[in-house]
């Protein structure tokens, strides 16, 4: 090995991988090499960038450096990978074309919210793209959701079909410019154009007068149906109570919250208490809807989140939303753009099929979007963020794992909310949110993200794993497939999810709670402390079973969860909300054990305690009773217990529940309040029966915060080191990636 003199040229390669691609990554190498007078060149490749420079030792040294130290802000590196090469004295810097390469690793990286330097040319009537709404560069703009094929290349995107007019085209391949290689650039001479469409799908205005004519439905009180980055939103004037009842009635939307996309942060500011975390999410690339807590008085209207001291606010996200809340100063619902229960609409001609009957007018656009990517939703818990709905903005970003597949895994995920999971090497990608697998529409979504990820990662998955419900449509699709099956119990996949999440090893103790999962022994699952081992599960305790009248009747009508509670304790069920003729045949049905599962889910027993205290007797939709339960406890401050009782593995909650009985007619709030200082005691008490002290808190009813927070700070109090979900839902949004940390366990155990 020669010793380096002071002058030497040398010559060195390296390869990055991580989120390296379309966020300007080239540029920025590019202007590196020139202030440090490297010659050489960088190009993309399916693996992510190489980069090969060549000149005096000591710049490439500080070039190096920059390189570690300094990184265009969307991007993520996670490995660099650097050697010396010979000397090849070549004469300048370049920017080469991608090639192909057949082992893909890069990450795909989720779309990203307008850029302040877009949001002020977009404003600037001296600039070519004044008011055009498909701004964009290489730090913003569409990713994921116009993405065929990697590498991320203008011909692998929907933008392939529109030609660069010469001012684009010099901006594309000028390293200076800020649009140097951004794929979907556009300007109003070459991009995509805006359209509005009456009912019937007649253009009714081109461009900018689209635009302000649909601003004028907006203000009249109309609903437009406006395509967005990742699907269609249906969207009107957030302060009316005549469109937004409309829209419930339209959409057969009784009470479900409704987003609300306001015009500035300083406008939701303005209505609701907003903490730095949320602050630092509403304004993030991601842009999520974001759960906060709203002020009294407010101008938005009470039809928007019905019985809801939360509204889920979000910022505008596309060039397209902030000239729209730009014009009209007010804030706007922007709900997904489906008929109920199905995947969002992200073609024009769908949107106009399925949602004429909602919307007034179209706001559309020619710019196809390819991948469906829903508004995330967060919630901030303990100081930290929770995503409840992982999607626009986040998926499919990878979950790095401690683990490593060599062939990949696919996880299909569960029947409500379902998402699906991809492994490939160490890294786990969870799509989108889908939708409940109870529509053939979300059925074709299902299959379409399960094709999208084998084409962007070009490999057919080697291993599908499912939930163990032999009924879910998500199961039977997974045995068709032929391929290697494996079946996961739900609330070890929900645990497995959990622990991928914190990055974090069995042994561990897994708190899992949630409405409905099949369990092992053909019953109901849903109040389960499982004992997680390096190989598997144990069931350690659960909830005392009850029986469900109507089974998955239940779900939509808490007052029957209530029902078999008041069976199970022999009470008198004549304070229930039934016509008192279907009462007495449930009662019968119970007393015969005609359709009547046994459970031991605590979210029916949220549903039961809802209806006890008068807050609901039927569902508007999944989860409503137990989130009424949970706002009215925080209007309680105290620290009182219920008394329960553990015997031979089983959570007796009858003591908690005739102690209620006894107390219906007090504050509502405070008993809300003590049965869930009652559920976090129980935590705590389970937690002492075994050795671990890494304990997992998983499943649906972790999205309730004061439940999440009660338990967290208990268990601290108590010495444990509790653990919940950041990144990858709670909810069975997340079961997908638990499935696919199951499958890998078996491959590791089979190893
Ligand atoms: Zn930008
Ligand atoms: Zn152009
Ligand atoms: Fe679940």
């Amino acid at each position: 090995m020669s010793i380096l003199t002071r002058n030497e040229i040398i010559r060195r390669r390296y390869a990055l991988k991580g989120a390296v691609q379309g966020v300007g990554f080239r540029p920025f190498v590019y202007h590196l090499a020139i202030e440090h007078e490297l010659k050489g060149w960088v190009r993309n490749d399916s693996a992510g960038l190489i980069i090969e420079v060549e000149g005096d030792v000591a710049k490439i040294a500080d070039f190096e450096k920059q390189l570690h130290h300094h990184k265009p802000q969307n991007s993520i590196v996670s490995h660099i990978e650097s050697f010396n090469l010979t000397p090849q004295f070549e004469a300048d810097f370049r920017i080469l074309s991608s090639d192909n390469h057949p082992e893909i690793t890069i990450l795909m990286l989720p779309d990203l919210a307008i850029c302040q330097d877009c949001i002020r040319e977009m404003n600037d009537a001296a600039d070519r793209r004044h008011r055009y709404p498909f701004i964009n560069c290489t730090q913003c703009g569409p990713r994921f959701s116009i993405t065929t094929a990697l590498p991320y290349d203008r011909p692998n995107t929907s933008m392939a079909a529109f030609e660069m007019c010469p001012e684009c085209e010099r901006e594309y391949h000028d390293p200076l410019s800020r649009r140097f290689h951004a794929q979907p650039i556009a300007c109003a001479h070459c991009g995509p154009q805006l359209e509005l469409w009456d009912q019937k799908g007649n253009c009714v205005a081109y461009g900018d007068s689209a635009l302000s004519q649909a601003i004028m439905h907006i203000e009249q009180g109309k609903i437009i149906a406006l395509k967005g980055l990742g699907g269609f939103h249906l969207v009107a004037d957030a302060t009316l109570d005549r469109p937004v009842q409309l829209l419930r009635v339209r959409k057969h939307r009784k009470s479900k919250p409704f987003a609300v996309m306001y015009p500035s942060l300083e406008a939701i500011q303005a209505d609701c208490v907003i903490a730095a975390e949320e602050k630092a999410l509403l304004c993030s690339a991601a842009a999520p809807i974001v759960l906060v807590l709203r002020k009294s008085g407010i101008a938005i209207s009470l039809w928007v989140a019905p019985n809801n001291p939360y509204l889920g606010a979000m910022l505008p996200y596309t060039p397209l939303h902030h000239l729209l809340l730009q014009a009209l100063k007010r804030p706007i619902i922007a709900t997904s753009g489906n008929r109920a229960s199905e995947p969002i609409c992200i073609d024009n001609q769908e949107a106009l099929e399925q949602l004429r009957d909602c919307a007034d007018f179209f706001l559309v656009h020619n710019r196809p979007i390819i991948n469906r990517a829903d508004d995330s939703i967060v919630r901030i818990m303990a100081g930290k963020m929770t995503l409840l709905r992982r999607s626009r903005g986040y998926a499919p970003l990878p979950i790095e794992l401690n683990e490593s597949t060599q062939q990949p895994i696919l996880g299909v995920g569960g029947h409500l909310k379902n998402t699906i999971a991809y492994m490939q090497g160490n890294q786990l990608m969870l799509s989108p949110h889908i939708g409940d697998l109870s529509t053939s529409k979300a059925i074709g979504a299902h299959e379409q993200a399960i094709a999208a990820f084998s084409d962007l990662y070009r490999n057919l998955p080697a291993r599908v794993a499912h939930d163990a419900h032999p009924d879910y449509r998500s199961t039977q699709l997974a045995q068709a497939k032929r391929v290697n099956c494996l079946s996961v119990q739900h609330h070890y996949a929900h645990a497995l999810a959990c622990m991928a999440d914190n990055r974090i090893q069995a042994p561990c103790f897994a708190v899992v709670w949630d409405g409905t999962g099949y369990g092992e022994d053909g019953t109901v699952w849903g109040g389960e402390f499982l004992q997680i081992t390096p190989e598997g599960y144990q069931r350690l305790l659960h909830f005392l079973p009850f029986p469900l009248p109507g089974g998955d009747a239940a779900i939509l009508e808490p007052r029957r969860s209530a029902l078999g509670i008041l069976y199970t304790l022999q009470a008198d069920p004549g304070c229930l909300p039934f016509p008192t003729a279907m009462s007495a045949f449930l009662w019968q049905a119970l007393h015969h054990h005609i359709n009547t599962p046994q459970t031991s889910s605590v979210g029916r027993l949220f549903d039961a305690v809802a209806v006890l205290l008068g807050l609901c007797d039927q569902n508007q939709f999944e989860g409503e009773a137990a989130m009424l339960v949970e706002f009215i406890a925080m209007q309680s401050d105290h620290k009182l217990v219920y008394p329960y009782h553990f015997e031979q593995g089983i959570v007796d909650w009858r003591p908690m529940l005739l102690a209620i009985l006894n107390e219906l007619g007090k504050d509502k709030a405070w008993i809300a309040r003590q049965f869930h200082n009652t559920l976090a005691a129980i935590i705590v008490a389970a937690a002492r029966l075994q050795d671990q002290r890494s304990i997992l808190l998983t499943g649906g009813c972790f999205q309730n915060k004061l439940l999440l927070e009660t338990a967290q700070f208990e268990l601290r109090q108590a010495g444990f080191e509790p653990y919940w979900h950041h990144r990858i839902p709670p909810n069975d949004g997340g079961l997908a990636a638990g499935q696919v940390m199951a499958a890998l366990r078996m491959n590791e155990s089979c190893a």
